[in-house]
């Protein structure tokens, strides 16, 4: 009893991404994405009861042997909440970061996205799964806490369409206030330097 329960989103497991995490009834369902889908927005995403992700060892959709086929069905996943509009969010993310013809100074200031994030297979899938953790809805936006450095779970937040102007500042100041403490007091520099891996953020952390 009171034991808590690992979250599984946002996780790969096999061939498996984890988008969603639903109670539904008795069962904990896991909505995924399987590897054996082509990258598009008519991929499948599978309801797949959790217990058999963490307990049976599911890995596949059922393309794998031993998977047998989610019997709760599938839907496409540009048909999931959201996915289009925060697919369309990390695409124009990746392109500040990445593409030379956007003619942005993201990569000149060392601006990048973690290396889950930036990955052209998985990168919106992870950051999708990511938002709706954070209920992210329609109208909401995705925030840099910290202006100078990237995105990166961290420091991106998710910010309520609802916020009024206070609250909203309030929101960011608190998180603000807990990215910076967290790096002070224990400067885990070279943590957060794994998902940049850029010399930018050295200079940030060491001035402080
Ligand atoms: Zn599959």
């Amino acid at each position: 009893m009171g034991k808590k329960r690992k979250d599984l989103t946002g996780r790969r497991c096999g061939r498996l991404i984890i988008l969603k995490s639903k109670r539904e009834r008795n069962h904990i369902f896991c909505y995924c994405t399987c590897d054996c889908d082509s990258g598009t927005n008519k991929r499948l995403v599978h309801k797949i009861k959790e217990y058999q992700i963490k307990e049976m060892g599911r890995k596949s959709c059922g393309c794998l042997r031993g998977d047998k086929p989610s019997e709760y069905g599938s839907t496409y996943l540009g048909e999931m909440p959201n996915y289009i509009t925060l697919q369309k969010k990390w695409d124009s993310y990746w392109n500040k970061c990445y593409n030379s013809k956007q003619n942005c100074d993201y990569s000149k200031k060392g601006i990048i996205m973690c290396s889950e994030w930036a990955d052209k297979k998985d990168g919106a899938l992870l950051f999708y799964a990511w938002a709706i953790k954070r209920d992210f809805e329609d109208g909401d936006r995705i925030k840099r806490i910290d202006k100078s450095l990237g995105y990166f779970p961290e420091n991106c937040m998710v910010v309520k369409k609802q916020s009024n102007n206070a609250l909203m500042k309030k929101q960011f100041i608190a998180k603000g206030k807990n990215i910076t403490d967290r790096i002070d007091k224990t400067h885990r520099y070279d943590q957060i330097n794994v998902f940049h891996n850029s010399k930018v953020n050295i200079q940030y952390l060491t001035a402080r």
